[in-house]
């Protein structure tokens, strides 16, 4: 039996794969079990932030795992407590809670925002209510499907956790509407900045401006799942940044750990006391092996310039793109990027790029780029050729 037909006898095919094994990686190349090499603009769905085995977070990952790999949270660490005080203080956050995942990191922002106003409401309040956005996407867990607003997320598994209203993005009158109907029982709106696995769908600075006043003037806490947008992605090192909001828990994971698995719920003074002994917990969160990681990718994304450099390239993708004649238009912010296309299907074009040695992402009907953090321009360049001759000849 070759690797795919080992695979597929023995794992749930919960997935839909593309017929390709992938061997090894270097910085922004994946190479393949026959030697093909490909060009990465996916980085693993935004999660290898500094692309394939990065020279500094091999190190810090390596050492740690000839260290002390893991310890369970009964004890502390060093490295957990340096990764902790060094997101905090990029973030301006003041505490957070480590997990897995960014289903995980979410599941523990419903939780505090829940328990914030069971603690100050009460029991009777039932103020319990999370609204969340049409075409939104925060997870696989029941809860997580529950918050994300699309229907198709919705089925077999009933019955789904309670208490998630949707509302349609950019539609400041419709929100206000909302918690108004629902006045006394909301007690947090959970958005994505820019909604990734809804079609790379950015938020008007007015909607995110109007989600920040009615959560301020009515107690209500307004989450931030940057799983996909955190850590650099849009150029800032929170989406948040770009619209110039805080909000009062933000949601963190794929791109945080360069590739390994973490998750973490950062939350400001306001409810970052919240989770008291017992009401939560994670036997593999705050792993020191990801901490170590995590800071090896803290360490580049806030170093001078980074930031800027990720924000020019974005830019300069997005030139490129536009020159191609059969993309209609781009959307997106940084290295996060969606094309929407005059003729064929996201898909297909996915698949073609493949055979051509470009790994790309599809969200919705667009192509969606999340290249490593790392990408140079040259780089960007051969991918985009490798594209450009695709769309020529559909
Ligand atoms: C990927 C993603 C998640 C889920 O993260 P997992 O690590 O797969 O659990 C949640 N929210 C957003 C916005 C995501 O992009």
């Amino acid at each position: 039996m070759n690797t795919i037909e080992k695979f597929n006898s023995h794992v749930m095919k919960s997935y839909g794969r593309y017929d390709l094994v992938l061997e090894k990686g270097e910085k922004r190349t994946a190479v393949d079990e026959n030697g093909k090499e490909y060009i990465d603009f996916g980085s693993g769905i935004g999660t290898n932030s500094l692309g394939f085995c990065d020279d500094s977070w091999v190190d810090a990952v390596c050492t740690q795992v000839k260290t002390i790999q893991h310890t369970s949270n009964y004890y502390y660490t060093k490295v957990q407590a340096d990764f902790a005080d060094m997101l905090c203080e990029a973030t301006g956050y003041s505490k957070m809670f480590f997990g897995n995942s960014g289903a995980e990191a979410n599941e523990c922002a419903i939780k505090i925002a829940r328990k914030y106003s069971f603690d100050k409401y009460g029991k009777e309040a039932e103020r319990n209510i999370i609204i969340t956005l049409k075409n939104s996407f925060h997870g696989r867990t029941i809860t997580t499907l529950s918050a994300t607003g699309q229907d198709v997320f919705h089925n077999y598994f009933f019955p789904f956790t309670p208490g998630f209203i949707y509302a349609p993005a950019n539609d400041n009158e419709e929100l206000v509407k909302i918690v108004k109907e629902n006045e006394n029982k909301v007690c947090a709106i959970m958005v994505e900045f820019i909604q990734g696995e809804g079609g790379v769908v950015p938020l008007d600075e007015s909607f995110v401006k109007t989600i920040e006043k009615i959560c301020s003037e009515n107690d209500i806490l307004f989450v931030a799942d940057e799983v996909q947008t955190g850590i650099g992605r849009t150029g800032k090192f929170l989406a948040g940044d770009n619209y110039g909001v805080k909000p009062d828990i933000v949601s963190l994971a794929k791109g945080l750990a360069g590739g390994i698995p973490i998750g973490v719920c950062l939350a400001n003074e306001k409810c970052s006391g919240v989770l008291t002994p017992g009401t939560h917990g994670s036997t593999f969160g705050g792993n020191p092996v990801c901490c170590a990681g995590g800071i090896a990718v803290l360490n580049k994304v806030t170093s001078e310039g980074f930031l800027d450099e990720v924000s020019e390239k974005g830019e300069y993708l997005k030139e490129k793109l536009l020159e191609i004649p059969e993309v209609e238009g781009v959307d997106g912010m940084g290295l996060m990027i969606g094309v929407r296309l005059k003729k064929g299907k996201a898909g297909d074009i996915c698949k073609a790029c493949l055979e051509n040695g470009l790994l790309i992402l599809t969200a919705k009907e667009k192509l969606r780029f999340l290249p490593p953090l790392t990408i140079t321009r040259e780089e960007i360049d051969k991918g985009i050729d490798i594209l450009k001759n695709i769309l020529k000849n559909i």
